[in-house]
């Protein structure tokens, strides 16, 4: 699965934050972030010179308060699905978690490695991290080279395949899941053409307490989709919603793991799939 970069002529190990932050300054096309390198490491990089491997910062993986969950970007998959949801019964949407890691087929092997913000960084349409974090609004904090900060959505954040908003010399601190949003129930729905596919289509939705209900469309779609009710749509407007997506939201997908048709009646077919079962 891994392959030795051979271009790569330094490897730079921030201990701690301000080591981070000092080592943004520089970074572009030829010196990289490095989180678990699952992508990095899995195809030829020719242009790289130099990468800045986040994971020995020390940065908690999850924190647990009352306004929520916020996860590291060097948090793994594992440690996400590996998440008691039994421990905060308070957050109803907490299997949504290990649900999303699932969807990375890659085996536990690339769940142990493969971190949080690479995969939203990465910004693959498949991208399950994405899809956890749009459905549970999920905020990423942003350090940017000259020590400033920013918040964004991260359905805002992941703008098309494999573009983002970051620019050079911003790092993916972390990501936060405010607290309203995991009281809600949730639903996820895959399609693959293979068992063990990548997803074609993934969807996520939530039903909160006060009965406002969000679907997130990823996979479908080149960047995330993301419907916001006050209350359950009735059928016939849901799927129009639904289908409006591929106007709105870059086209439906096409790619070898799934048509655009095929990927368009699956999203509207597994959208009221996931409406049915929030009811
Ligand atoms: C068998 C297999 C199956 C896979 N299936 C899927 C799949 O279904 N869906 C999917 O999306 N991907 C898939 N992948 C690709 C990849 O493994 C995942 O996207 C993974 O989550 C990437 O995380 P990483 O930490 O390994 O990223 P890395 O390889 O370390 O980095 C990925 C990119 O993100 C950047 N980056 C990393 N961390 C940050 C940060 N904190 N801030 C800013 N930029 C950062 C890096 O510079 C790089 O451009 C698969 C890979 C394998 C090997």
């Amino acid at each position: 699965m891994t392959m030795d970069l051979l271009t790569v002529e330094a490897l730079e190990r921030p201990r701690d934050d301000d080591e981070v932050r000092a080592a943004l300054p520089g970074l572009g096309p030829d010196r990289a972030l490095l989180g678990g390198g699952t992508f990095l490491f899995s195809v030829p990089q020719p242009h790289l010179r130099g990468l800045v491997d986040l994971t020995a910062a020390g940065w908690t993986p999850i924190t647990a308060a009352d306004d929520g969950l916020t996860v590291a970007a060097t948090a793994t998959l594992a440690r996400l699905a590996d998440l008691d949801p039994a421990a905060y019964p308070q957050w109803p949407a907490l299997p949504l978690l290990a649900g999303c890691c699932e969807a990375l087929v890659g085996s536990r092997k690339v769940w142990h490695v493969a971190t949080v913000g690479g995969n939203v960084c990465l910004a693959l349409p498949a991208g399950p991290m994405t899809t956890l974090a749009a459905a549970l609004d999920g905020v990423a904090t942003i350090w940017d080279a000259s020590g400033r900060q920013r918040r964004e959505l991260v359905e805002d954040l992941v703008v098309g395949t494999r573009r983002t908003t970051l620019v050079a010399g911003e790092v993916l601190r972390s990501i936060h899941l405010p607290a309203t949003a995991l009281r809600g129930r949730t639903a996820l729905r895959k399609a693959s053409l293979a068992p063990l596919g990548r997803s074609a289509v993934l969807i996520a939705g939530r039903r909160d307490p006060d009965g406002a209900f969000t679907l997130a469309v990823t996979a479908a779609v080149p960047r995330p989709a993301v419907l916001r009710y006050e209350s359950l749509p009735t059928p016939d407007r849901f799927a129009a919603d639904v289908d409006a997506l591929g106007a709105t939201h870059g086209g439906w997908y096409d790619d070898p793991h799934g048509t655009p048709e095929w990927r368009h009646a699956m999203s509207r077919h597994l959208a009221e799939e996931i409406r049915a079962e929030l009811r």
